[in-house]
């Protein structure tokens, strides 16, 4: 596959030229514009021919997923497939088992990044196909197996065609999308602490997500924000322990913290905007220890989710104020801690406008939509804190194959042609960027 696609390619660019030159007596700009038209050409023609071999990659990471920072074999294939391909740097151990490439075209440019994440999930696989999980109770029910899919098949058609390239790709394979487990670093935060972002620093990064509700062949985005913050909190309220027939001589926190669950339930409904998307929910709530002990102590965990960063601050200030004026009513204090956080997905107006004309050419007009935002949160956020950065989704979904099953559910699964719709789409959307920021300067 991988000889077959050498030869086709510089071959077809030949004649793609060639045939231009023929057709007008001064070769140069149309010349140009033929090439520029046969690099489209080029890759959607690369991107076909790896059909198999995408499915197979896709597949392997599928029979074989790994947790959060447990990544190794995962991390293992991913660097020994980009060393194959000769990429300029192959780090590994970036964040645990990250792996970060950077791809150098012979033209002069820019810096642009792209991004796929590498975890699975502790969900036990129900589908009965040759590729199912071999790894008990572990699923790619996210899709990370597509997305790393879908990168080294990027890297793949763009390292042979080195010479159409103005500046250079730095792919980042990132573990832990899910969140590491309790104690650990992990995650976008931790690639982006070990530098991932720098030597050479990408002006824009870009990333993408499998999304069943969207059918296959076409492309979903938001200009703004695209996915949800994700706070994790944990509340501790403190009185004082007594007889519970002497309640007066001390502090019910169980009546506190029924106040609390209640009072924070206002935030939403009475204080902030309703037109603005905010999710409080407490999932959790444990206190005492016996029938007739007024309990001491409450703890109550919950998650919130925002699609505006204002708001996001906003709620957080007014949970603080709630839980101060509540618990001072009754004698009784708290604590309040954000045990993990994840900003907005905020995708980059600009870079987003400047994007939509090669998206909508590769994949075409009508299969470009924009579904509502989604409630669910991504890491690829933080990249976004740091560069503007574009996060898009790839419709993998089939109603008419049966191909519906949501992400992080059992039964999940994709329509494996996206992963060439993937591929064609991203590899133009790094090239047409490179192109910009090569004519801006
Ligand atoms: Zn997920
Ligand atoms: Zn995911």
């Amino acid at each position: 596959m991988k000889l077959r696609s050498n030869l086709a390619l510089p071959l077809s660019l030949f004649l793609a030229l060639s045939a231009a030159a023929a057709l007008t007596k001064s070769p140069a700009l149309p010349a140009l514009i033929a090439a520029n038209a046969s690099r489209e050409e080029e890759i959607a023609r690369a991107a076909e021919s790896l059909r198999a071999k995408l499915i197979e990659t896709r597949r392997d990471f599928h029979m074989h997923p790994e947790l959060s920072n447990r990544e190794e074999r995962t991390s293992r294939v991913v660097a020994e497939k980009l060393r194959a391909l000769g990429l300029d740097e192959v780090k590994t151990g970036v964040g645990k088992y990250g792996v970060v490439a950077l791809l150098k075209g012979r033209q002069p440019g820019g810096v642009v990044a792209v991004r796929a994440d590498m975890d699975a999930l502790p969900i036990q696989e129900t589908l009965d196909v040759p590729y199912k999980s071999r790894n008990d109770g572990v699923k790619h029910a996210c899709g990370h197996d597509a997305h790393m899919t879908v990168e080294l098949g990027v890297a793949e058609i763009l390292s042979k065609m080195r010479d159409q390239i103005r500046g250079s790709v730095k792919f980042i394979f990132q573990p832990a999308e899910e969140g590491p487990p309790p104690g650990e670093r992990g995650g976008a935060r931790f690639m982006i602490e070990e530098g991932c972002l720098e030597n050479p620093r990408p002006s824009a990064i870009f990333g993408l997500h499998v999304m069943p509700n969207i059918e296959v062949g076409q492309i979903g985005y938001n200009s703004g924000p695209a996915m949800a913050s994700s706070d994790r909190f944990s509340i501790t309220v403190r009185g004082k322990k007594v007889h519970g027939a002497y309640p007066h001589d001390g502090i019910d926190t169980v009546v506190v913290a029924a106040e609390c669950v209640t009072a924070l339930q206002t935030i939403r409904s009475r204080r902030i905007n309703t037109q603005e998307p905010l999710v409080i929910s407490l999932g959790s709530i444990h206190g005492g220890n016996r029938f007739n002990i007024i309990a001491d102590e409450v703890k109550l965990e919950g998650t919130m989710r925002t699609l505006n960063e204002e708001v996001r601050a906003k709620a957080i200030e007014m949970m603080r104020q709630t839980l101060a004026g509540v618990t001072s009513a009754y004698g009784a204090s708290y604590e309040m801690e954000f045990v993990s956080n994840t900003p907005v997905t905020y995708n980059d107006p600009a870079l987003v406008e400047a994007t939509l004309p090669v998206m909508r050419k590769i994949a075409g007009e009508k299969n470009i939509i924009s579904p509502r935002p989604q409630m669910g949160a991504e890491d690829f956020s933080l990249y976004q804190k740091a560069i503007p950065g574009f996060f898009y989704f790839l419709g993998v979904g089939n109603k008419a194959k049966g191909i519906t099953a949501m992400i992080h559910t059992p039964e999940f699964d994709i329509d494996e042609e996206s992963l060439v719709v993937g591929v064609k789409v991203m590899s133009n959307v790094l090239l047409d960027y490179l192109d910009r920021e090569a004519n801006r300067k």
